[in-house]
């Protein structure tokens, strides 16, 4: 199995097979724990077993060594917060402990390993960038427990770090500035310079001009689309000019018919008007001779 942070593949599937129940209501964070043990994947299986182990269970483990293993699927409610709502709507993230009692330190390698999960699942479910209480969160809000213990966001010694590594490696991966195993991509060439962007204003109106615009838009619109009466005497019919303009190809095609070797009412009248202003041209002609 290849890591993969960009579409969350964890180093290892272990499944609990038990200790969860089918579904969720969402995916919107993440809750860290520190897991009170020193546990790899196994150990978390059988400590946490199903079968008489402890009723509990997490979506995911940060190991001693920053290794991350999927025990319930991101589909699935994993038992770990002690509290519904929390099961219900947040993944949940494990941190083993490097060491016991008294102290339960954590080493960087897990702190990394687990900041680094916390990003990419931010990345991948949209969550933004990694913030306390926004889109990360502590066990201790949702139940009377200590854990997170050591990486607690108010008094934990590795929550700084955890956050910033968290925050760095989620800009990372937001712009593909590491390969799908968080190694820096190299590059052999220089950055391409960006052309300077050239500010081009489309409009700058005054108010009065905007509104200007506006009206005659509206007037052009209403002109075309509004129903307006015909123009011939006696119509009842009423159409939008835009229909009007287009019946006009149906009227012409019917006046070629109707017409079609003769000259039109139109055509005689202007002929004959024609015919009378030659006759008064040769007239004022006769009386200039005169
Ligand atoms: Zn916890």
């Amino acid at each position: 199995m290849a890591l993969d942070y960009y579409q969350v593949i964890p180093h290892e599937i272990a499944l609990l097979g038990g200790n969860f129940t089918y579904g969720r209501d969402s995916k919107s964070g993440l809750v860290r724990h520190h897991t009170a043990g020193v546990l790899n994947a196994q150990q978390l299986n059988k400590v946490w077993s199903p079968n008489g182990g402890r009723q509990a269970s997490t979506n995911y483990l940060a190991n001693a060594l920053g290794k991350i293993s999927q025990h319930v699927w991101d589909d699935n409610t994993a038992w770990a917060n002690a509290n519904t709502w929390a099961n219900r709507n947040l993944l949940s993230l494990e941190h083993s402990n490097n060491d016991g009692p008294p102290d339960w330190p954590i080493s960087d390698e897990t702190i990394i390993g687990g900041a680094r999960w916390g990003a990419a699942l931010a990345n991948f479910y949209k969550w933004g960038k990694p913030a306390f209480n926004v889109n990360i969160f502590d066990h201790r809000k949702f139940t009377t427990t200590s854990c997170p213990h050591h990486l607690h966001a108010y008094d934990g010694r590795y929550n700084d770090e955890w956050f910033e590594e968290a925050t760095w490696f989620y800009d990372q991966l937001q712009h593909k500035l590491v390969d799908a195993q968080g190694n820096p991509i190299k590059m052999n060439f220089p950055a391409p310079t960006p052309a300077p962007k050239k500010e081009r204003i489309f409009m700058y109106l005054t108010e009065a001009e905007e509104r200007e615009i506006l009206t005659t838009v509206r007037e052009l619109k209403n002109a075309f689309l509004a129903p307006v009466p015909s123009l011939v005497p006696g119509s009842t019919f009423e159409a939008p000019r835009t229909t009007m303009i287009d019946l006009l190809d149906r009227k012409v095609e019917e006046l070629h018919q109707e017409y079609h070797g003769k000259p039109s009412a139109a055509q005689v009248e202007c002929d004959a008007h024609a015919k009378v202003d030659a006759e008064h041209k040769l007239e004022d002609e006769e009386h200039h001779d005169a």
